[in-house]
This record gives structure tokens, sequence and C-alpha cells, in this order.
């Protein structure tokens, strides 16, 4: 995506994958201070141990709690900020075509993903967030640490229930439909007009995208997203925005040749 990005604005910079175990996190924070670097991103299960690796973080991220992207400035000082939380409202607005202020958020995941896509709702107005997930200490656990009173969170129970019925947007957040089989939630409960976002992105359409859809439900996979955060990321290193459609066009030969392999 990156680099289909680079070439396409004729910026001679690479985007490199660099498979890293948590001890040797801090040799590559003393690696990337060199002024050859433009920023970096962190991926799970990095997001928050590169916190204390950088010199300065965003505010949003530090509400967050996780970083995924930074800059190096030609100092050699790294700027944590996170792009996930703004790529999901993103997504949002241009694939799913709606507005976050005033919306009911149903989001089931209480891992990483789950962190930014609430913060996303909240930072946009949001009315209420109701957090389900499988272990329910986890979902407490989020929201004790948001404190926002528009913040509810339980177990997969009735009060999951209870927040679909009344949704105007569920999220997945949760590795299910990617790593494990099935639905993370029941779209029947659902009403007529409530939108499903789906974080998962391979397989294109996840079995929720596809229960979403028969039930005639507008529902997207997380594609958009990862775009978004990635489009935002390449901004903030390069000044030019708009990268949107090339990382879309590339990473979408990416997924698909993955969904087929699959
Ligand atoms: P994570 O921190 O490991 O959290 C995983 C979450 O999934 C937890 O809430 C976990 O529940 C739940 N879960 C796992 N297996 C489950 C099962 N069998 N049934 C019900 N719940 C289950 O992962 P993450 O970083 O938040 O990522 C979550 C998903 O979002 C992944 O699929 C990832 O690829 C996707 N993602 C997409 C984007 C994008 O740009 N589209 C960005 C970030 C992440 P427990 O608390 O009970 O363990």
């Amino acid at each position: 995506m990156h680099n289909a990005a680079f070439r396409h604005f004729d910026i001679d910079a690479r985007y490199e994958l660099r498979p890293l175990e948590s001890d040797q996190l801090e040799k590559f924070f003393t690696e990337v201070r060199e002024p050859e670097w433009l920023g970096f991103q962190v991926t799970a299960p990095h997001k928050q141990a590169a916190m204390a690796l950088v010199d300065e973080i965003e505010a949003e991220a530090a509400a967050i709690g996780a970083i995924n992207s930074g800059l190096c400035t030609p100092e050699g000082r790294l700027v944590g900020f996170n792009t996930d939380a703004p790529g999901f409202a993103r997504s949002v607005s241009s694939d799913l075509g709606m507005i976050l202020t005033g919306a009911r958020v149903v989001v089931v995941g209480a891992g990483g993903a789950a962190r930014a896509v609430v913060h996303a709702c909240l930072n946009a107005g949001a009315a209420r967030v109701h957090i389900g997930n499988r272990t329910p200490g986890h979902a407490a656990a989020l929201r004790m640490e948001i404190d926002d009173p528009l913040v509810t969170a339980g177990g997969m129970d009735d009060d999951l229930d209870a927040a679909l019925r009344d949704a105007d947007l569920a999220v997945n957040a949760t590795t299910v439909g990617m790593t494990t089989e099935g639905v993370p939630f029941d779209v029947r409960r659902l009403p007529p007009a409530a939108r499903v976002f789906d974080l998962v992105y391979i397989p294109a359409v996840s079995d929720l995208v596809d229960q979403a859809r028969a039930r005639g439900l507008m529902a997207v996979n997380g594609l958009g997203m990862l775009v978004g955060q990635a489009a935002i990321a390449f901004e903030r290193w390069t000044g030019i925005a708009g990268s949107d459609s090339v990382m879309r066009h590339a990473v979408e030969q990416l997924a698909g040749d993955s969904t087929a392999q699959a």
C-alpha cells in the first residue's frame, strides 16, 4: 500500500516490514532515529510497548493508550500517534455514508482495535457506546479506563442483545471471522436501518458481512479502515493527502490474492 503510494507520488522512499520480538523493539527504536527515516508503524502486539520508546505521544494516542504510527524528525526525535481511530471514522463516513455524531454504537470486542473504535466514536460525538465482549471483565476494564458515562460494558448477554436492538451501528472488533469461523453477534437483533462494520478484511466478505447484507443491512469490511489509517500516516510523513485510492487499489489486489489462496 505505502510503496504503491510512494511510487505514485514519485517519492524516493520505501516501506519495509520488520517482524520483531518484544525484546528487539528498543534496538529498532534507536535505529529509526537515524536521519533517513520518515516514520514508522507498529502493529499488534507492540502498540502499547512502543509508547515507552518514543519521545512524545500525541493527545489522542495518549487517550487511546496505543500508538500505531510515528514521525521521525530530522533531529532524531520520535513522535508517536494513532491513525486507527481516525481511519475507522474516515471509513464509517466514506464507506458507510454515516455520521457518528449522535449514533448509538455497539462495539463487540475489547482488545486494541476496540479501544481505538470506542475512542473514535466518542470523539465524533456518539450518543452512546456499548462494549460487549466474550470475557466481560476485559470489557469492564476498558470501560473503567475510558471513564465516560456514555459507555456501558458487558458480556455476550442480554445487555448486548438489548443494545443491538437499539443500535445505529454495530462493529465487530474481535478476531472472529478472521482467525475463527462464525459471527461475533447475531445480526437478526439489529433494526432494519442499522449498519454493520466488520474490522476483519480477510476474507473480504466475512460471514458477518454476508449475513448482514442478506438481511438487507448496509455492511462493510475493514479494508477502508486499513487504507484510511495508512493514508493518514502517509500524509503525516510526506505532507501529501489523498493517497487513499492508490492504496486501496494496491491492497484490494493483495486481499483478493489472499482470499483466493485461502
Ligand atoms: P486483540 O487485542 O487480540 O483482541 C481480540 C478481541 O477478540 C478480544 O476482545 C477477544 O475477546 C476477542 N475474541 C477473540 N477470539 C474470540 C472468539 N472466539 N469469540 C469471541 N471473541 C473473541 O486484537 P485486536 O488488535 O483488537 O484486533 C481485533 C480484530 O480487528 C482483528 O481481526 C484485526 O485484524 C482487526 N483489526 C483491523 C484493523 C483495520 O484496519 N481494519 C485495525 C486493527 C485491527 P477476549 O477479551 O475474550 O479474549
